[in-house]
């Protein structure tokens, strides 16, 4: 009897642990699905649509928190707003912004300065003169171009115990790197609210959080202004930015003219490229490089790379020539033949 008795209770032992088991595995599958929600949002802001999709049990909240970013850096930054701060310091020749405003005009006279100013923060009384800030496209005369030039230029910009001060009546535009600044912020907010995988595309620059939920990479496409894709990275924990002159331009007397726009001679960048994309895991960095390489065309980008490694570059040349350095050797496909630059 006590022998039958000690196997029944090891029978329901069994059964116990059995149940157990069953309900740690459901727990274990509901919360891997949790963890695989996928949650996305679509906000309008920078004059361009924005893209968010994050992945995990806390995206909802984490894409909200964005969104605020989002609408925050917007009000500060935009020319479009006559009250952004940076409406206000071009308006009033400077004064005191607020962090944010402080830590983005920083990172853009580091890059002006790194750059030798191809990326030049202070390129908007080019761009307006061009209309492309107005929307009120015009081909300005050489002489309307040399009285630009001299207010064109980052070295009039100077920040002093949280002030800015601009000098020769230049003015700000931070529209080349404003959005990737912004990637950058977004994905640190991801992080601090436990997300570890996410893409952004904000009107086409792309950041990356992690891989896939599926822990394959993030496939990014490059465009093919003619139609297609030039090629395709695979990345993961990185921004992909591109800059070409097919992004915005105007017609006139049957000719283009785009929107990046050369500070040396205050006219569009004629660089012999189409397009420029960076990759790289700093997002302003990126945004602000794919305008600088445009302008600096494929030889000098070459060797501005070859002193660097904190980037990479796709060139797309005006002859659809393809040339990418050799840190995307591996994560970089095309169906058309291309070339590898190494160091
Ligand atoms: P992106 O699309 O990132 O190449 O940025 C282009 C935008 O940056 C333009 O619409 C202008 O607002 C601004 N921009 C144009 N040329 C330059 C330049 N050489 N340096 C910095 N910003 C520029
Ligand atoms: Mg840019």
């Amino acid at each position: 009897f006590m022998l039958f008795c000690a196997l029944n209770a090891v029978k329901g032992m069994v059964i116990k642990m059995k149940r157990i088991i069953c309900v740690f595995l459901v727990l274990l599958v509901c919360s891997c699905t949790a963890s695989q929600k996928e949650t996305q949002k679509t906000v309008y802001a920078m004059g361009t649509i924005l893209e968010l999709r994050a992945f995990g049990a806390t995206a909802e909240n984490a894409l909200s928190a964005a969104e605020a970013e989002i609408e925050k850096l917007d009000n500060l930054l935009s020319r479009g707003f006559a009250n952004s701060e940076i409406s206000r310091i071009n308006k009033e020749g400077g004064g005191a912004v607020s962090a944010d405003t402080l830590a983005i005009l920083q990172k853009g006279i580091e890059v002006s300065n790194e750059t030798s100013g191809a990326f030049d923060l202070c390129i908007a009384p080019a761009v307006d003169l061009w209309g492309f800030y107005s929307k009120d496209y015009y081909v300005p005369t050489n002489s309307e171009i040399a009285k630009v030039l001299p207010k064109t230029d980052y070295r009039n910009i100077s920040l002093t115990d949280g002030r800015v001060n601009l000098s020769r009546s230049t003015q700000i535009d931070t529209g080349g790197i404003a959005k990737g600044y912004l990637s950058s912020r977004i994905i640190e907010i991801f992080k601090e609210r436990g997300i570890t995988s996410a893409i952004i595309s904000l009107g086409g620059n792309v950041q990356t959080l992690g891989t896939k939920s599926d822990g394959k990479m993030w496939r990014i496409g490059i465009k093919n202004p003619d139609g297609g894709l030039f090629g395709t990275l695979d990345v993961y924990d990185k921004a992909v930015v591109t800059s070409g002159g097919y992004q915005r331009f105007f017609e006139e007397g049957g000719k283009e003219y785009h929107h990046i726009i050369d500070p040396e001679t205050g006219k569009p960048a004629e660089s012999g490229l189409k397009s420029v994309t960076i990759v790289s895991s700093d997002g302003a960095l990126a945004d602000a490089l794919s305008t600088a390489v445009f302008v600096m065309g494929k030889e000098r980008g070459e060797s501005f790379w070859k002193d660097r490694n904190d980037f990479d570059i796709v060139f797309v040349t005006d002859t659809n020539e393809i040339f990418i350095t050799e840190g995307l050797r591996d994560i970089f496909q095309s169906e058309y033949d291309f070339s590898v630059i190494t160091k």
